[in-house]
């Protein structure tokens, strides 16, 4: 048995980030940049009103006040979007829209709220420095400038600054196809009647959420019986995925043939089983060329399990320099019980209180339990070598959505 920090480390030494594409902007939240972007252009492209009002030489309007307006010839108008055809002289100035080129002679704006209109004339009734409301051509990003680097996650202010050098396309990392296989001959399809003995593989479709979560692509391969002819033909199915991920058939039992096949001619088993609870039977390798994990069946350690080690894996793959979930200190109510030796996540509700955070489980710990990962937005995560929890300890959350305010579930 390995531990969680060595089974991790494992899996993410045999990841490599994927290449990359070509994508849209309007389809790059959240990808990860493939390329350093350099300014095609400056932003903006040339010295442009700030406000509303009138461009002038700043001496023609030196004293001027309410009592001692001065009055200037308008000799132009330019909307935004117009490009000014006229020097601003001596005594002159022009009506000026926010965003429009500055007229050349000017070398400031004197806002609308500080004038008065009078025939071809305006009267200007404050005093401006030299500068003053204008936006200088590249005091948003200068022409060359590395403005986003390589790495980067694209958000919407960097959709915004691409829109704005005129870059439509941008290279990203690829988004791996992830293959998931169920396995159980108690398996049956969600549409299926109820028959006793049989339950629906939910497993396929929390993890195919889980993967889209990710920003990865998923492949849903099915169910495989618990036979190696029906594996086989389904984990042969899923090799066309960057990484294949099956449920179920990792314990100890007669029934339990993931690792036989990760063991045959041309697969590999690097690991089975990590010091974790839930999750303790985990197993890791390769079919073919393709890394592939065999999670738990039950759903809430496929699902934990998933959050630990299949995650931080994708997210290297889409070329994530960051690849672990938000981590938070918070104080938990009640006291826990805990076995030596294996790293244990408990589904918890995690709340803001004053400065910090409080804490409490969300109900049966059993990896049946599937309700109480629903109430959860985090995992309290304890440490191999604690033995209990006491009411009011410090303990470390990891957190699994962002909903922190989330409104308490009833009965919490
Ligand atoms: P296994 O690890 O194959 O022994 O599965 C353990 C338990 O997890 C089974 O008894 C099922 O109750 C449950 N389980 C396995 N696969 C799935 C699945 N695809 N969807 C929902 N529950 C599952
Ligand atoms: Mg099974």
């Amino acid at each position: 048995m390995i531990s969680v920090d060595e089974a991790l480390n494992k899996i993410l030494d045999a990841i490599s980030p994927l290449g990359l594409e070509k994508v849209s902007i309007l389809d790059a939240l959240g990808r990860v940049l493939g390329e350093d972007v350099f300014a095609g252009r400056a932003i903006p492209p040339n010295d442009n009103s700030a406000m509303d009002g009138y461009a002038v030489r700043t001496e023609d309007s030196c004293g001027a006040s309410p009592e001692t307006p001065r009055r200037l010839d308008v000799i132009e108008e330019i909307p935004a979007g117009t490009i000014p055809a006229k020097m601003i002289g001596q005594s002159e100035a022009a009506r000026i829209m926010t965003g429009a080129p500055l007229p050349l002679g000017a070398d400031a704006v004197v806002r609308m709220e500080d004038t008065r209109k009078d025939g071809d004339c305006v009267l200007v009734f404050a005093a401006v420095p030299k500068g003053w409301n204008i936006r200088r051509a590249g005091e948003d990003v200068r022409q060359g400038e590395k403005v986003i680097p390589r790495g980067a996650v694209i958000r919407p202010a960097e959709v915004g600054i691409l829109a704005s050098l005129g870059r439509s396309f941008v290279l990203v990392h690829q988004r791996p196809l992830v293959a998931i296989v169920a396995t159980g001959d108690e398996l049956a399809e969600i549409d299926e009647a109820p028959v006793e003995g049989r339950i629906v593989n939910s497993n396929s479709y929390a993890l195919t959420a889980l993967v889209r979560e990710c920003g990865a692509v998923p492949l849903q391969i099915g169910i495989a019986r618990d036979s190696r002819k029906d594996l086989v033909a389904k984990f042969r199915a899923a090799r066309r995925a960057d990484l294949i991920v099956s449920t179920g058939g990792v314990s100890a039992g007669d029934y339990d043939l993931v690792k036989d096949i990760m063991k045959e001619a041309g697969n590999r088993m690097q690991f089975w089983q990590v010091a974790m609870k839930p999750g303790r039977s985990l197993a890791f390798g390769a079919l073919g060329d393709v890394p592939a994990v065999g999670l738990p069946g039950n759903p809430v350690s496929s699902m934990i399990c998933f959050e630990q080690f299949i995650r931080p894996a994708i997210l290297k793959m889409l070329g994530h320099a960051n690849l672990f979930r938000r981590i938070v200190r918070a104080r938990i109510e009640k006291g826990i019980e805990k076995k030596k030796g294996m790293r244990q996540f408990i589904r918890a509700l995690i709340r803001r209180d004053g400065d910090g955070y409080t804490v409490v489980t969300t109900g049966d710990e059993g990896s049946g339990i599937l309700i109480s990962m629903v109430r959860a937005n985090g995992l309290i995560v304890l440490p191999e070598a604690a033995t209990a929890v006491e009411p009011g300890e410090l303990v470390t959350v990891q957190l699994i959505d962002d909903s922190l305010e989330r409104c308490p579930v009833p009965g919490f």
